[in-house]
């Protein structure tokens, strides 16, 4: 260092928080990338099974001793809305974060993912202040109620898609059910989630009750998901992923929620208000940087319509600005890292060899200036002749659309379902008869008639087939984060037979 010259800025190093605590341990460092520059921005500490075994008896600990899982509905309602105050007035520093690993455009973290994330723990005050019970009096002289419990400590693990968003809807939901978690962000998208739940405790959370480790799925995720006392797991991921782990689940019995990818179907009829459905079409699969599971990424679209449509989409999806996501303007921005960029251009160059036309992109765009080793690629769409092409039937996770022609109805429908996923599928059409038809005959566990994606997050969330296993939403999450226990009694004191009485 030159006389006279700042000392560097050590770079941040994302530990994890165990029992409200920052800890660091002595395992890997790893590098944490900034998608849009192509540079290190922080270090990970990656927790190995020691630290994971810390965070998980911290939580044991807290689960027994914090009065959490005892408290009042009152007290908790408090407790997730002061959480949820805190989040919202984070949520520019948590954006910030978030873009620089992400590099998800500002303005989608800020007004989406951010509002979401305040959104969950308001959003599950309100349904622990519902809850109802059941009763049962049908057997004369007897009653019987179902009272729910809190499980014990969950296991979450998030995917890096839009790790504040999905993971508070994780957190959010655990607490609200009287329980303690241990969360394992992805180990490309660590710094906001650790922030976020920093922030947690600084709004007041008891230690203990949410805990967080670094690392990758393999070492820090594994010895998570593996460890004995762990008593449910929630993960959101990949489907390879997700299988591994509802494996490991089932070897030890333990209760798993699964959200895995998808490749929807957005069908299109003639019948639909096009200009509607064009604009839902391009936000159905290039925001969020195209990487989000319940993407419109297979577009079928009815014969007399397709020419136009395909022709206006691709015009607009060739205006879409990529750039640099920290600027307003940008509506694209990189993909999430350098190798899941060439992932997404490598199903555009085998989709043209296996006989689909480009439509546009399949290329890389060059960002100048800071930018310049960016991860940036154009939006992209092909033209199938068969949904058999790899492009087709897998998720590519990324900013590109596949578009089919369908002639009939029930061309339509085997297209649609025509894949081993069934997360979401789109309709469009201001026929009802055939939207009503459409509605039963998609295999999906979400249908979005004439709307780009609407979260009700009342409703049950999750998919048919390689989609997943169980659901989120308020009363499948009151399900999966409670035990059930029956209690019956009496109405007036039982004569017991006598036995033992000689
Ligand atoms: P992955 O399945 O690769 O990873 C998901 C999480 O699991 C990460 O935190 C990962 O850690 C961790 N993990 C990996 N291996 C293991 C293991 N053996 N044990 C425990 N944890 C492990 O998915 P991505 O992060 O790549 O996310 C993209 C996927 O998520 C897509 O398929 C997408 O469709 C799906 N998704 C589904 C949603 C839904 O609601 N259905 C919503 C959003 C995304 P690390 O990354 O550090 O290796």
């Amino acid at each position: 260092m030159l006389a006279g010259e700042a000392p560097p800025t050590p770079m941040p190093l994302a530990t994890s928080l165990i029992a409200g605590r920052r800890v660091a341990g002595a395992g890997l460092r790893l590098p944490v990338m900034n998608p849009a520059l192509g540079v290190e921005i922080a270090g990970l500490a990656e927790a190995g099974p020691a630290e994971v075994n810390d965070a998980v008896v911290a939580a044991r600990h807290a689960f027994r001793t914090s009065g959490w899982p005892q408290a009042s509905v009152e007290h908790r309602q408090a407790m997730l809305l002061k959480l949820s105050d805190a989040v919202f007035a984070a949520a520019d520093e948590l954006a910030q974060l978030e873009c620089a690993a992400l590099g998800v455009v500002m303005r989608e973290l800020r007004e989406r993912h951010m509002k979401r994330a305040a959104l969950n723990f308001r959003f599950f005050a309100e349904v622990i202040g519902q809850a109802r019970g059941e009763v049962y009096d049908q057997t004369h002289g007897y009653r019987s109620i179902v009272v729910r419990e809190p499980v014990g400590v969950a296991a979450l693990i998030a995917p890096w898609n839009a790790p504040v968003a999905l993971a508070s809807m994780k957190i959010a939901a655990a607490l609200a059910f009287g329980n303690a978690c241990v969360l394992k962000p992805s180990e490309q998208t660590p710094l906001a989630l650790l922030r976020m739940v920093e922030i947690l405790h600084e709004a007041g959370l008891p230690d203990g009750l949410v805990n967080l480790v670094n690392g990758r799925g393999a070492v820090t995720g594994q010895a998570l998901v593996s460890h004995p006392d762990v008593d449910l797991i929630s993960f959101t991921g990949g489907t390879a992923t997700g299988r591994a782990i509802a494996s490991e689940a089932g070897r030890r019995l333990k209760p798993v929620t699964m959200e895995l990818g998808g490749k929807s179907a957005n069908v299109i009829f003639a019948s639909a208000d096009l200009e509607r459905a064009l604009d839902a079409a391009l936000v159905g699969i290039y925001s969020n940087n195209g990487q989000q599971c319940l993407a419109g990424s297979r577009i079928l679209l009815e014969r007399s319509i397709a020419h136009d449509f395909i022709d206006r989409f691709v015009a607009r999806a060739r205006a879409i600005r990529v750039g640099d996501p920290l600027n307003d303007r940008t509506e694209l921005g990189p993909m999430a890292s350098s190798a899941h960029r060439d992932r997404v251009l490598g199903f555009a160059e085998g989709a043209r060899r296996e006989g689909a036309e480009l439509l546009t992109g399949g290329h890389a765009v060059p960002v100048g200036g800071a930018h310049s080793n960016g991860y940036f690629i154009a939006p992209t769409a092909i033209l199938s002749p068969s949904p058999d092409i790899l492009a087709v039937r897998e998720e590519i996770f990324g900013p590109f659309a596949s578009f089919m022609i369908f002639d009939t109805y029930d061309e339509a429908i085997e297209l649609a379902n025509a894949t081993d996923f069934g997360l979401v599928a789109y309709v469009w059409s201001d026929h009802v008869p055939t939207v009503e038809r459409a509605v039963r005959d998609l295999r999906a566990g979400v249908v979005w008639v004439n709307t780009p994606m609407m979260r009700e997050l009342r409703a049950p969330f999750g998919g048919y087939k390689d989609s997943g296993l169980g659901r989120e939403g308020g009363e499948a999450c009151m399900q999966f984060y409670t035990e059930v226990k029956t209690v019956t009694w009496p109405s007036t004191p039982v004569n017991v037979k006598k036995i033992g009485t000689g």
